[in-house]
């Protein structure tokens, strides 16, 4: 039995099976969901065989060349019954013998052949089978959809779960003009849609979904979603970013989304015409208030030291626009408070300044003045907070501020972490570097990682049986 799982010898044309517990049923019907020979008389690319295992589905990647090797499969498989309907009295073998199911002999086994939908809820895990991935990619920025086109190809069956920030801060990008094989620029969006595009065209899944938890204690990852949605998993890859993040300031959270935003691309020009502040001093920062001078009378930047983080390409252009009046600069200056409401939006801030910097750690000093300052509209631009939260209890290692802990160095293995089979890339590991192309670069690492990972597993799996089998 070339593919594993536990087959039964059951024959195709057998007659009624008699209605049973679910749980007992499950054991009756442990077998092979045939989708490959399906798929081969079908002439359409197949790219799962279905493996029902204990209650769990476990889907494998499989090419048509695996057909030939399914032997005598027809005769003992489950296949699922809408598809059987499609093909009943079609399917034949390499050997070009048919298997001889007839529409009767699928009526009968639409009670057999039952095996249960993608997805249950937590607690029904014991009585309904759980979709199982060889691999899930968290997250559908450039580092997660970089890892889908190169696991996808590697016949890894990726899972991509969308969170809710699709596409992750590049789509909040307007313009991209450091991407290696674009001289013209591209939009974040584009490029992201370009990639979503290359890793389903080879098989990936992508949905949406956000991961609450990951229990790395077992083999497969439980891998659970914020929706109650459960999957395992063979190998996972966290690869879901970085939040913008926020001051935690008087009036900040009451006007996030009136005034207050973290997005100068999707927000600016909402107020069009007003005056702007965004608060940073990074690349970020110089970026959002170039673009919003598209839109605001005056935008100011407020950062609070002397000294820009941002690359000298973007101090350059920020300057341009000091000089054409666009944009005026507020070095060692910081926001303490902002004022307005929902319904009015943002009416003024109150900022405080110290020619030493942070003037929020000094506001008793001589040197620190504090003052109200009218803007019509705040734009964060602080950096990001890595979305790493439900991989706490994983074990898998995570630094004081919530990046992954990776093996980095120079050989294979770079994006493994702490618990064998789940890799990380880009933002979530990457606070350094932080572009668009590293972090391609670490998807492509981790989805290469995960495909040794995987080639290995069987051996893994053999031995975690054998000790579940000891715990019986
Ligand atoms: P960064 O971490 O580079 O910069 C954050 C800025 O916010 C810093 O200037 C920091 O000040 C300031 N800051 C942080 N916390 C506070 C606070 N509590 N109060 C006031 N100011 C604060 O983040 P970015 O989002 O700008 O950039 C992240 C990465 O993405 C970088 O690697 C960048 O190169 C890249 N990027 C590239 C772009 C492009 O090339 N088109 C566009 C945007 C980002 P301080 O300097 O004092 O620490």
């Amino acid at each position: 039995m070339p593919l594993g799982g536990h087959v039964e010898q059951a024959d195709a044309g057998a007659g009624v099976q008699p209605r049973v517990p679910v749980r007992e049923r499950r054991q009756r019907v442990d077998g092979v969901v045939l989708l490959a020979e399906v798929a081969a008389v079908l002439q359409i690319r197949c790219r799962h065989l279905r493996t029902l295992q204990g209650g769990v589905v476990h889907r494998r990647p499989v090419g048509r060349s695996h057909v030939g090797g399914v032997d005598g499969l027809g005769e003992q498989s489950l296949v699922p019954v809408g598809l059987l309907r499609k093909v009943s009295g079609h399917i034949r073998r390499n050997d070009g013998s048919g298997l001889n199911v007839s529409p009767a002999a699928v009526r009968d086994r639409d009670d057999s052949a039952t095996y249960k939908p993608n997805r249950t809820q937590p607690g029904a895990m014991t009585d309904e089978a759980i979709d199982h991935r060889r691999l899930i990619v968290a997250g559908t920025g450039i580092a997660g959809l970089t890892a889908a086109i190169y696991a996808a190809r590697s016949n890894n069956d990726p899972l991509v779960l969308e969170g809710d920030e699709p596409g992750g801060q590049l789509t909040l990008t307007s313009e991209v003009e450091n991407y290696p094989g674009f001289p013209e620029g591209l939009s974040g969006p584009d490029l992201i849609n370009k990639m979503k595009e290359q890793a389903s065209q080879f098989g990936s899944d992508l949905e949406h979904g956000i991961v609450t938890s990951v229990e790395g204690d077992k083999r497969p990852f439980r891998v659970e979603l914020r929706d109650g949605t459960v999957y395992t998993c063979d190998a996972f890859i966290a690869a879901s970013g970085a939040s913008a993040r926020t001051l935690g300031v008087p009036g900040e959270d009451e006007l996030m989304g009136y005034g207050v935003s973290t997005c100068a691309t999707c927000d600016g020009a909402f107020f069009r015409g007003e005056d702007m502040l965004v608060v940073g001093g990074g690349d970020a920062a110089m970026e959002e208030a170039h673009f919003l001078t598209k839109f605001a009378d005056t935008v100011y930047i407020a950062h609070r030291r002397e000294e820009f983080r941002a690359e000298d390409y973007w101090i350059d252009k920020v300057q341009r626009k000091v000089e054409a009046g666009d944009i005026e600069i507020m070095r060692n200056t910081e926001l303490l408070e902002l004022h307005g409401s929902p319904e009015e939006g943002v009416d003024h801030v109150t900022l405080a300044e110290n020619e030493e910097g942070y003037p929020s750690e000094k506001l008793d000093d001589e040197g620190t003045e504090t003052f109200d300052f009218d803007v019509g509209a705040v734009f964060m631009a602080i950096g990001h907070t890595p979305n790493t939260d439900y991989l706490e209890d994983t074990g898998v290692e995570l630094d004081e501020t919530g990046y992954i802990v990776a093996k980095g160095g120079k050989g294979g293995d770079q994006t493994a972490t702490d618990v064998e089979g789940i890799f990380g890339a880009g933002d979530v590991v990457d606070y350094h570097y932080q572009q668009a192309v590293t972090a391609a670069g670490m998807g492509c690492k981790a989805a290469i990682d995960a495909d040794e990972y995987l080639e290995d597993l069987p051996a893994v799996e053999a031995e975690s049986e054998a000790a579940a089998e000891a715990d019986d």
